[in-house]
């Protein structure tokens, strides 16, 4: 006993010298940094203590690219944080009180901490990335109707439910779903959409425009007042005007089907043209290779997002599993993923199953407009190419 009270004693004593020791160089480093004063100090500061938690939990280092590329060629800002040779804290260092009404404070953490998380950072610099601005319109739509994001603890996946509203069992089901955020994106054809988007949103999930636009294959059913590339710009703002007006509080558009509008350049022009006056986002759902949203998009200075994985395009829960395994391994390189699904009862299934076991392995459900928020922050951190 005794020897034991004497070995804590001196454990006590180490922890303590070592507390002692960080408190003093933090204290230095406070009184460095007070003298420039700037929050990017702070912030490195913090990234670098999040990268450590990632050192820990994975065993690899997230390459420090952006600090390395973003630093000025002046003095270097002393960072008092890794000197520390106690165990860090990485979850008093990440999660400040939840706090709703300071979404800026939120999201600087969101982008430190999901930049902090995938291992590999290789493939970052795209021509998207170009596209994700909207110069600043705090007012837009998308800002107004999105849904609040949760803490993010590690990288971020936003599911999309498209062509909701079919059934509004299945609607309340999917609403239902309590390991995170989704994101539903109704047809504007369906009944009973005030209700089901009213379901959509208590349950705390955002909500999508899923507009049918024309397939490259005619035999396809696409519903009722289709975007198709033969129509006068006249009677494409007509149709677009009327599928708009057929639900309310949603951040954006994705297509349904489309995969020969959205390859058609004057009529995609024409489309982002309307989206930009209403403050929308647009998630292409890429079901063509040829698609030039993201041109467009960039072009009408529109918000634009892509899917990555397709979750259930066979119909048993086994493939929709694999498929979000799949969506993890993209969150884990990109620090976010877009997977889009259907209200399949198989899909709604895996779903179920898969949520909990994601949310354990360190992934966080998000709404669609927090991934927009961090790749808009991500761009704005990144230096200038010029
Ligand atoms: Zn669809």
């Amino acid at each position: 006993m005794i020897s034991m009270h004497g070995r804590r004693l001196r454990q006590w004593l180490t922890t303590g010298r070592t507390i002692a020791l960080v408190v003093a160089l933090i204290g230095v480093g406070l009184l460095v940094a007070g003298t420039t004063g700037t929050l990017a100090s702070r912030d490195t500061a913090r990234a670098v203590s999040v990268e450590q938690a990632a050192v820990e939990q994975t065993g690899t280092a997230a390459p420090r690219e952006r600090q390395s590329a973003g630093a000025s060629p002046v003095t270097p800002t002393p960072i008092p944080v890794p000197l520390a040779t106690s165990e860090p804290e990485p979850r008093i260092a990440l999660a400040p009180v939840p706090d709703r009404d300071r979404p800026s404070r939120r999201l600087a953490e969101l982008a430190l901490v999901a930049s902090a998380a995938p291992p590999a950072r290789a493939a970052r610099i795209e021509p998207r990335d170009q596209t994700v601005s909207d110069q600043g319109n705090e007012d837009a739509a998308w800002r107004r109707f999105a849904a609040a994001a949760p803490m993010i603890e590690g990288p971020m996946i936003a599911i999309v439910i498209d062509d909701s509203g079919h059934d509004i069992a299945r609607t309340q089901r999917i609403a239902g779903f309590n390991s995170g955020v989704l994101t539903m994106a109704f047809l504007p054809y369906v009944n009973n959409l005030a209700e089901q988007t009213a379901i959509a949103r208590e349950g705390g999930h955002e909500i999508l425009l899923h507009l049918p636009m024309e397939p490259l294959n005619p035999e396809l059913d696409t519903g009722p007042n289709v975007l198709t590339i033969d129509m006068t710009p006249d009677i494409l703002d007509e149709r677009l005007a009327w599928n708009l007006a057929r639900l309310e509080g949603y951040v954006g558009i994705n297509n349904h089907m489309g995969s020969r509008f959205t390859a058609d350049r004057p009529a995609m022009a024409h489309f982002m043209r309307t989206l930009q006056a209403r403050g929308l986002l647009f998630l292409d759902s890429r079901t063509t290779i040829a698609t030039v949203g993201q041109q467009t998009a960039a072009e009408a200075n529109v918000p634009y997002l892509r899917r990555d994985v397709f979750l259930d395009n066979e119909p048993n829960k086994d493939h929709v599993l694999g498929q979000l395994l799949l969506t993890e391994a993209v969150a884990r390189r990109q620090g976010y993923a877009i997977a889009i699904g259907h209200p399949h009862a198989w899909t709604v299934d895996a779903l179920e199953t898969w949520g909990p076991e994601a949310r354990r392995r360190g992934f966080t459900l998000v709404p669609l407009t927090a991934v927009l928020q961090y790749r808009q922050q991500e761009v704005a951190q990144r230096p200038s190419q010029n």
